[in-house]
């Protein structure tokens, strides 16, 4: 008799539970808005309506295991959970074929915070106030809602438009939890200059996304990080150490 053998669970084929339409029945892809670390965000126009959005694109091909899989239901989920907030990106729909999952959503067209903080260098204490007031009423309102954050940064955060007092919207919950009060986490994920240091510890819970909100008013003050080190290894020593 041959022993049981444990395996992985079996990776998935789908990440939607249902069939959609195809997407490129229902929309028309332009260029390519941004590029993240999972998927790439292309213009795309409504067919009936001429309406235009945002469609983040992710290929199949990128989910390596069960996890990934979920990982992304997961996003799509706390997107329709966070969409009525006027300061979060709204999903407008979600579309799967063989090769890749789409997220349709608002567009923003002016472009990330990250841009604006290197094109201007710095911003003035009244300016970063009502930004930074923005982003702590998103993190206020996902905690409200049991969603913690956990990848906060000038990239994840879109003006809807190019106008000078454009509105921030926040995006990207591709690294996003749902969480219980007083539930602790382990998993090290987040971007090098915005992570906490108890995540770095592996021990941490929401006040992580006050964390970076922090890091990123320094970073709108002053227009350099707070922590800093050539290296990724070197950059969470200074974390750690907590010296600015
Ligand atoms: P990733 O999970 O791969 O980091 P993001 O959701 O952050 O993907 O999207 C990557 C980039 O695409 C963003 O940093 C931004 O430049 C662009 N982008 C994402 N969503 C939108 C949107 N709704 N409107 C305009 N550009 C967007
Ligand atoms: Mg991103």
């Amino acid at each position: 008799m041959s022993k049981p053998t444990t395996t992985a669970p079996p990776k998935p084929t789908t990440v939607l539970p249902y069939l959609t339409e195809n997407i490129r029945e229902v929309y028309t892809f332009g260029r390519k808005l941004g590029q993240g670390q999972f998927g790439t965000t292309y213009l795309c126009r409504h067919n009936s309506t001429g309406c235009t959005f945002a469609c983040k694109s992710i290929p199949k091909r990128k989910l390596l295991c069960k996890e990934d899989y979920d990982d992304v239901w997961r996003e799509i989920q706390i997107m329709h959970h966070l969409s009525e907030h006027p300061h979060v990106v709204r999903i407008h729909g979600t579309y799967e074929d063989a090769a890749s999952v789409h997220i349709v959503m608002e567009i923003c067209e002016g472009g990330e915070l990250f841009d604006r903080i290197v094109q201007r260098g710095q911003y003035s204490e009244r300016e970063a106030a009502k930004l930074i007031r923005t982003i702590v009423e998103v993190v206020e309102a996902c905690h409200s809602l049991g969603v913690m954050h956990r990848d906060l940064k000038p990239e994840n955060f879109l003006f809807d438009t190019v106008e000078e007092d454009a509105k921030l919207k926040t995006t990207d919950f591709g690294l996003s939890v749902f969480y219980k009060p007083g539930e602790t986490f382990g998993d090290v994920v987040g971007s090098p200059y915005y992570v906490a240091p108890e995540v770095l510890r592996k021990h941490y819970g929401p006040e992580i996304d006050v964390w970076s909100a922090g890091v990123i008013l320094y970073i709108l003050l002053s227009g350099v990080p707070p922590f800093w080190a050539e290296t990724e290894q070197g950059i969470f020593r200074q974390i750690l150490m907590g010296r600015l």
